[in-house]
């Protein structure tokens, strides 16, 4: 037990700190004390006792409040009463019990009506607390108390506790006492004292109720903390009609607006306020219930509780969400928290906090969660529209979307075609699919998980996607989908909402809020605060524009995959791919070259000046070839093609497992002459780019999957080589840096001898996490869930970097590479590059940049900033 004076929410509890801080700096708190969590601990673990001399010390602290009070515990004339109160150390609202009007029998109780001449006030008190005390630590059914109330108050014709008087309330009491006793073969206990400590033990059971137990697996708040206990005197808000019981906000939750927003009640107690049964009134008048907020019907109260919620705001620095109570006009506060709001709101509090001085700007950055930005920078749906569900699933991508359901990629792509919107929906997305999920506003796919294809690249679309909504059937044959009785067929229209990850029937209205100044003013106060750089990962143009919009300092990955894939660039690599040796591959390849340099080019000059890395091309062959035996007849005969050869060719090429076969440096090595088309492009676009404008470009070029460094020499000659004879050619003298990703063990391993053929090293954490851990993404849903829920891993390594192990070998190969190579440009490239825990890791290890979806460059600049205070 602590008197209320050191103020550490993990002993006293988030409720007991904030009361004790508020009773410390003379805030009207009622005077109480607080049983620390540690004696909770002891309690639950010691089967149900008390520490030596606490009951003494919880006794004799209860007296001398009382005597402070010049009141007695337990007896007349002035009769002192508590509340026992549960206050975990993080705030689990409303998950545990606290009981009020603690010390009322049938004594006190009339020696409360003579005090105070108000009998109807003490009759009310009393049977809120038999109310309170039968169903918390008795253990009666709620039921039987509110059927008994429920006929007092139709027996005197009214429809309100407040409005029953003092008979009607002590025939209530006289009821809730027979009805615990013939329920519990017992009777409502007397002495205050039992009182007393059946309700301290009922609160700390209250932490292993079943709500606090769910309510802490869903936020991760370890079971061992325990709840403190506070004891308090009690101040009423129900003694008439100068009196209420209230909840403020000191700025609106919603928008932010500086304006104290909340709901009181006058003559009640407690949780009246959020139990319904009377509708609460407005503390400043909201143009619906005239006359009745308190700003008009209690203005001394109300101002003074304005100005002690600007007390509270500057002494914790941030937005306090407060209980309070006005007992026959005087004011006291219960409780205060920092209160929770909605994005919008939290950023303009933030903003508006430094702007008025009471938080530096850096604490302004710290008070908004980067995460929740996601929910900013994608359209939404109407709040107000009516939404019908048609199935759940995984919230796998945010944001919001409308379109005509289509089942296939390419009914998608002539949709895009026509200019129509559409919701792509499958079993599940592949490499195939890339083209259909571009031209699609969402998708939806019935199977996969949260790091599943299709989830991975909405993601870095910035689309919305839903995954494994497992209830729609697709019958691909009738060109429907059902989920229990609802059908959909092709060109019916889905509305997605992927933050809450629900497929809705119709076409629902999208509001698309612009990003407000107080948005980029946080924004700027978080790129000062910030060490490493933000960069996004862009394909193409469109994602570089959408990158530079939000912030991007460059681009850390281009794939160049689409160029592949785009225009002819398929039948190109097919030809190519076909071609029957190293010169024809030379001589097909040649039609690629100006695609790739006009590519780039108009990506160099897109970002005018800012880094741009070109990967290259890093899937293996038989990709660009066709898969299913139709689709090769076909693609052969439009190549003049016998169809066997064809199918030679891509048996030739079948790997049982791509994702460890020949890509990356490897398809660089055994097919030389991609690479360096690739490098005669970028350096080419580089000098064109680099000529119309000022900006000098310096092009970057990285080699995927590394394992030796005799790989990377090899191939960094050929590029240099290239890029030499072009410059020469050029006569230009621009500068181009290589380096490789790291996304093997091997290596970060062998990392102080690669980092001597790199300028760079950017970790492709993707890749590094699938062969850190030998587990394939796209196959890894399954069990790591089972994981998951077992606890035998904490969170999804390939959405939280794994810290301890994937984290080790990155740390492991900058120290190496650095050591080596001192001044390399170490950066992280994969989808951690978007996620503030990860970005907070790289910070931690001094990783130059971040680099992410062009949709979570905003996140990734604020928590870089953060992982930087
Ligand atoms: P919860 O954690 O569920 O909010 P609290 O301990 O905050 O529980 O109590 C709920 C409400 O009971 C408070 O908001 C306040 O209105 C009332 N209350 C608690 N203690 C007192 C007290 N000492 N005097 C008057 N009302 C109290
Ligand atoms: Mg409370
Ligand atoms: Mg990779």
């Amino acid at each position: 037990m602590t008197p209320q004076a050191a103020c550490d929410e993990t002993l006293l509890g988030g409720k007991g700190a904030s009361l004790a801080e508020m009773s410390r700096v003379g805030l009207p708190v009622p005077p109480g004390f607080t049983i620390t969590t540690q004696v909770c601990r002891a309690y639950l673990s010691t089967g149900r006792t008390y520490p030596e001399g606490l009951r003494e010390e919880v006794e004799t602290s209860l007296a001398a409040v009382a005597e402070a009070a010049g009141k007695t515990f337990g007896a007349g004339p002035d009769p002192f009463l508590v509340s026992v109160r549960s206050g975990a150390p993080v705030s689990m609202p409303g998950m545990m019990d606290t009981i009020l009007n603690l010390g009322l029998n049938d004594e006190t109780v009339e020696a409360l009506a003579d005090r105070t001449g108000d009998a109807r006030f003490a009759y009310d008190s009393y049977r809120r607390f038999i109310q309170m005390y039968g169903t918390v630590v008795i253990g009666v059914e709620h039921a039987l108390f509110e059927d008994i109330l429920d006929e007092a108050r139709e027996a005197a014709g009214v429809d309100r506790d407040d409005r029953l008087d003092a008979d009607a309330l002590r025939a209530v009491v006289a009821r809730y006492k027979q009805a615990i006793e013939t329920d519990m073969d017992d009777p409502f206990p007397q002495d205050v004292h039992d009182q007393l400590w059946g309700a301290i033990g009922a609160v700390l059971e209250s932490w292993n109720n079943p709500r606090a137990v769910t309510f802490r697996a869903l936020h991760a708040i370890p079971d061992e903390w325990g709840t403190a206990v506070t004891v308090q005197a009690m101040v009423f808000g129900n003694s008439g009609d100068n009196s209420a019981t209230g909840v403020a906000f000191t700025r609106h939750p919603s928008t932010g607006e500086k304006r104290v927003f909340g709901e009181y009640l006058v003559n009640a107690q407690g949780e009246d306020v959020v139990a319904g049964l009377r509708t609460p009134d407005p503390l400043l008048p909201n143009g619906h219930q005239a006359g009745r907020s308190m700003s008009e019907h209690m203005p001394e109260a109300f101002t003074q509780l304005v100005q002690l919620g600007d007390r509270l705001e500057a002494h914790f620095g941030d937005m306090q969400d407060i209980e309070f109570t006005v007992d026959d006009g005087r004011l006291w506060l219960l409780q205060t928290r920092a209160g929770k709001r909605t994005v919008d709101a939290a950023i303009r509090i933030a903003v508006d906090l430094a702007g008025e001085g009471t938080i530096a700007r850096d604490d302004a950055v710290l008070h908004v969660d980067p995460s929740s930005l996601d929910k900013l920078l994608h359209p939404s749906i109407d709040p107000d529209a009516k939404r019908q569900l048609f199935a759940r699933g995984l919230p796998a991508s945010p944001g919001a979307a409308a379109g005509t359901v289509v089942f296939s990629s390419a009914a998608a792509e002539t949709a895009m075609g026509e200019g129509r919107p559409v919701i792509l929906v499958r079993p599940e997305t592949s490499p195939d699919d890339i083209h259909g999920m571009a031209a699609a506003e969402g998708i939806v796919t019935t199977r996969g998980g949260m790091t599943s294809h299709a989830a991975v690249v909405a993601r870095g679309m910035g689309k919305p996607a839903i995954t494994a909504a497992s209830a729609i059937r697709i019958d691909p044959d009738r060109r429907s989908m059902r989920a229990g009785t609802v059908t959909v067929r092709e060109g019916d229209w889905l509305t997605l909402d992927g933050a809450a990850g629900e497929v809705l029937l119709g076409q629902l209205p999208m509001v698309q809020r612009p990003l407000s100044g107080d948005f980029a003013t946080l924004m700027e106060w978080a790129d000062g605060a910030r060490r490493m750089a933000v960069r996004a990962n862009a394909d193409g143009l469109t994602d570089a524009e959408a990158a530079l919009g939000f912030g991007a300092e460059g681009i850390g990955l281009v794939r160049t995959e689409n160029i592949f894939l785009e225009g002819d660039g398929l039948q190109v690599m097919r030809e190519m791919i076909m071609a029957p040796d190293e010169r024809a591959r030379r001589f097909v390849l040649e039609r690629l070259l100006p695609v790739h340099r006009d590519n780039f080019v108009s990506l160099f000059e897109k970002m005018a000046g800012l880094p741009v890395c070109i990967r290259l091309l890093d899937p293996p062959l038989h990709e660009f070839l066709p898969r299913e035996a139709a689709e090769l007849d076909r693609v052969a005969a439009e190549m003049g093609l016998p169809a066997d050869e064809l199918r030679r060719r891509a048996d030739e090429l079948h790997e049982i497992n791509p994702m460890l076969g020949n890509r990356g440096a490897r398809l660089a090595i055994c097919y030389p002459e991609i690479a360096e088309m690739q490098t005669r492009a970028v350096i080419e676009a580089a000098i064109i780019a680099g000529r119309r404008s000022d900006a000098p470009v310096v092009p970057e070029i990285v080699v995927p999957l590394v394992a030796y460094y005799a790989e990377l020499r090899h191939l960094r000659e050929r590029i240099d080589a290239i890029a030499a004879d072009v410059k020469a050619r050029h006569g230009s003298d621009i500068k181009h840096l290589v380096g490789c990703i790291i996304e093997l063990p091997r290596a970060a391993i062998r990392a102080d001898l690669i980092a001597g053929a790199a300028d760079f090293f950017s970790f492709g954490t993707n890749d590094l996490t699938q062969t850190t851990l030998g587990i394939s993404r796209d196959d890894a849903a399954h069990f790591l869930s089972r994981y998951l829920t077992e606890g035998i891993i904490e969170r999804d390594p390939f959405i939280n970097l794994d810290r301890e192990g994937v984290g080790e070998v990155i740390r492991m190969a900058t120290d190496k590479g650095r050591g080596a190579h001192p001044g390399i440009v170490t950066a992280i490239t994969g989808e951690h590059g978007g996620d503030p825990e990860s970005i907070a890791f790289c910070e931690q290890i001094g990783l130059d940049y971040v680099s992410c979806s062009p949709y979570r460059v905003p996140v990734a600049r604020l928590a870089a900033a953060q992982a930087a205070i």
